[in-house]
């Protein structure tokens, strides 16, 4: 049996002293969770956030991670940087990294395929934007990325990657999908992952759904089949709302 996972995406937000008090809410009221618990936090926050989850079963996740071990690539941060922070997962190509830092499908590639190597578990996002949906070109978008983003993997390590399909039109607007939207395109998803790897190893990927899945709406999403956890932003710098969702 997969587990589901919960990630909150913090996102460019909380300071040290601020991590320390979310986490410190956050853990009671997650404790019992029966799925798997992430915080990706800022990298200022990493270390305050590793010494916070100590004890908890609260698991600590970054945004973003570089391809190359080591260089010159100002701003950025290696694996085995991460590594060295204790970081489990890391968020790959979310669609702000796209929009705004110029990720492409290649170089989600190339950042997935260092994080796996160096022993790190990567939440690859993927998701179309609202013309892309309006213009019936969702499936199209879906396949293309996450081909782009699985090419050159081997299925052995399948298992460390967790997708999250985030149609763009639903992050940090309220707008989310519907349950069935999400199913339906999260199955389009697994399918082309199937077709890469095998009906097993489809199966077996975790895949979530992130976009304004918050207290109200994480039940009826997490109830649909395809469905295998959740990517939070908004709703995850809120304890109360946070832990309602994963305890969804
Ligand atoms: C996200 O940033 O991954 C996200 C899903 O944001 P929000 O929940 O705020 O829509």
């Amino acid at each position: 049996m997969k587990r589901d996972i919960i990630a909150g995406n913090w996102k460019m937000n909380n300071n040290n002293a601020q991590t320390k008090e979310l986490i410190k809410q956050i853990a009671p009221l997650v404790k019992d969770a029966k799925c798997e618990v992430v915080v990706c936090v800022p990298f200022t926050d990493l270390d305050t956030a590793r010494r916070a989850i100590r004890g908890t079963n609260i698991k600590l996740g970054a945004q973003n991670v570089h391809w190359a071990p080591k260089g010159a690539f100002t701003g950025e941060i290696s694996a085995d940087m991460l590594l060295e922070q204790k970081v489990e997962y890391v968020i790959v190509g979310h669609s702000e990294r796209r929009q705004y830092f110029g990720e492409t499908d290649a170089s989600v590639n190339a950042r997935t395929k260092a994080a796996i190597a160096a022993g790190l578990k990567v939440i690859v996002c993927i998701g179309e934007l609202l013309e892309e949906r309006e213009t019936g070109k969702t499936a199209e978008v879906v396949i293309r990325q996450i081909n782009g983003a699985m090419a050159g993997i081997e299925k052995a390590d399948l298992k460390k990657i967790v997708v999250a399909y985030e149609p763009v039109w639903a992050i940090g607007t309220g707008r989310t999908a519907t349950p069935q939207d999400a199913n339906d395109t999260i199955a389009i998803i697994r399918k082309a992952v199937r077709k890469l790897y095998g009906k097993t190893a489809a199966n077996a990927l975790r895949i979530q759904y992130g976009g304004s899945m918050n207290a109200k709406n994480a039940s009826e999403l997490m109830a649909m089949p395809e469905i295998d956890g959740g990517l939070i932003g908004g709703a995850s710098l809120k304890a109360e709302d946070f832990a309602k969702v994963v305890n969804y």
